[in-house]
């Protein structure tokens, strides 16, 4: 499949932004939908973040650093910190693991919490 770079309009601030080949690749690769963020990198910073839980996969985890990133239902990363995990960490703290995450809002943006694994 060819994926091109695509100009979206963030729903907030109304300004238009990439949804990049790679978020679109990385979406493919988990089998998740290929739906583009609806908000640009700013506005999504700020954001309150979308309650509930969502599906994502692990990208890598520093056992040395204590944290890592996830990526997201919409292709995007997502901050996580060891004291996030919820599930069984031989299993969640992994390279492309799936797992459910919540999204709470830091002062440094936004951090993923009660991680676990989905299958
Ligand atoms: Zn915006």
């Amino acid at each position: 499949m060819n994926y091109k770079d695509q100009l979206v309009t963030c729903e907030q601030c109304g300004k238009r932004f990439v949804y990049t080949v790679e978020e679109q690749r990385r979406q493919a690769e988990l089998g998740l939908p290929l739906i583009p963020p609806t908000l640009c990198p700013t506005c999504r910073r700020e954001a309150e973040p979308r309650p509930g839980l969502h599906p994502g996969v692990v990208k890598w985890y520093s056992e040395e650093k204590g944290y890592g990133f996830l990526i997201q239902d919409d292709g995007t990363e997502v901050f996580f910190h060891r004291s996030g995990v919820t599930g069984d960490p031989e299993r969640v703290l992994q390279e492309k693991a799936p797992v459910w995450y919540e999204v709470k809002k830091t002062e440094r943006g936004p951090q993923a919490y009660n991680v676990h694994e989905r299958e």
